[in-house]
């Protein structure tokens, strides 16, 4: 190609999803398999969510209300903040990467986990920032060296709580005291993808209990526990001039009408809400159950996924997996190449998964 990509894609590699069921299907002929790999909701989508968008569906020759008023102002109304407090987004992927071309500048820093969610340090790069990546310390981010490398030139630091791909979860206290030695100047974004699953409650939530600092941004999103990654709907809530400046550099129709309509829905859908958690709490106790039986060693989670240790190549054991139908994650781009992650799925696909499992690595055909 003779074509010159900036500089600062060079160094970028491109995302790696988990596998589509799709794909599986095509590449390998099965008819029923399951996926376990992208912490997504296996109940479907909230009956309300559904009826929603389809009542939405003949409006889509129109473009959808750039502001997404309904469903930032049911959001208002949830978390007790305003309309302008909030900047929805197409996943929040998408307000990851306004933050960092809102942000920075050329040179300037970002401070993140590694390994950590990867849209972090693709966005930050496009942006021509610099990551700044700080190891983890007992499988959680570790808030002292993070504090550590701040400098002159950082703008922001990236903490997921709960933290993917572990599961592990910073306590209220933990939080209010890394705030309290950073500068005034740089944003603290705290991506909570999986917070609606916690069950400790020392676990900080920045908007149950906030901590009305204005330079923290909470990442929240309908991916997960609203069981609406399709539609890709997320959103920030954060102080209204930080919002002021996502809101002129983003795409003004970045939600679909459909994702709209379907995110202020699920909103409101309580039940099915506490459904999803429930299961996934249930998924904890039976997966840490039969990895216990089996005599593997797993992480404590406060998310909708457990790592398990394997004890060897974890993408072998993932590759025998595939084939026989069970999606689940190989942890090796983030350099845990003993480890499984597997989403919770329904009690059904939780016990497929084990079976599979433990045929793979007892070497049975079964
Ligand atoms: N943050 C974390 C930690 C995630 O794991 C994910 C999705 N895997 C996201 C953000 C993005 O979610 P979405 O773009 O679907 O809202």
């Amino acid at each position: 190609m003779k074509c010159i990509p900036c500089d600062c894609v060079q160094t970028i590699s491109p995302y790696e999803a988990g596998k589509p069921l799709q794909e599986l299907k095509r590449e390998l002929q099965i008819d029923s398999p399951i996926k376990l790999a992208s912490n997504e909701n296996p109940l479907g989508i909230s009956p309300l969510a559904a009826q929603a968008a389809a009542r939405y569906i003949g409006e889509m020759n129109r473009y959808p209300e750039s502001s997404a008023h309904d469903l930032c102002h049911a959001l208002a109304s949830k978390y007790q903040v305003d309309f302008e407090n909030i900047v929805p987004g197409n996943g929040s992927d998408d307000v990851i990467a306004l933050l960092a071309h809102g942000f920075l500048n050329p040179g300037d820093e970002a401070v993140m986990p590694v390994p950590s969610f990867l849209m972090y340090e693709i966005s930050v790069k496009t942006a021509k920032g610099r990551p700044v990546m700080v190891p983890l310390k007992d499988y959680g981010i570790d808030l002292g060296s993070m504090l550590a490398k701040v400098g002159d030139r950082t703008r922001m630091v990236f903490v997921t709580n709960p933290f993917n791909p572990t599961g592990a979860a910073i306590s209220r206290g933990e939080f209010a005291e890394f705030c309290g030695a950073l500068p005034e100047n740089v944003l603290i974004i705290v991506d909570e993808a999986y917070i609606e699953f916690v069950r400790d409650p020392s676990v900080y939530n920045s908007l149950a209990e906030p901590l009305s600092d204005p330079r923290i941004v909470t990442l929240r999103t309908f991916s997960k526990a609203y069981g609406l990654a399709g539609f890709r709907v997320g959103y920030g809530i954060m102080d209204r001039d930080v919002a002021g400046i996502l809101h002129r550099i983003r795409q003004p129709f970045n939600v679909s009408g459909l994702a709209q309509a379907a995110g202020a829905a699920a909103l409101a859908d309580d039940a099915f809400l506490e459904k999803s958690v429930a299961l996934v709490h249930e998924g904890m106790e039976f997966f840490s159950g039969e990895f216990t039986r089996m005599g593997l060693s797993f992480l404590p989670s406060q998310a909708n996924f457990i790592m398990v240790d394997l004890e060897q190549d974890a993408t072998a054991v993932f590759q025998k997996m595939l084939k026989k139908g069970v999606i689940v994650r190989s942890l090796k781009s983030y350099g845990f190449d003993s480890f499984l992650r597997i989403t919770m799925g329904t009690p059904e696909e939780n016990q497929r998964c084990v079976s599979v499992l433990e045929q793979v690595l007892t070497g049975e055909n079964g």
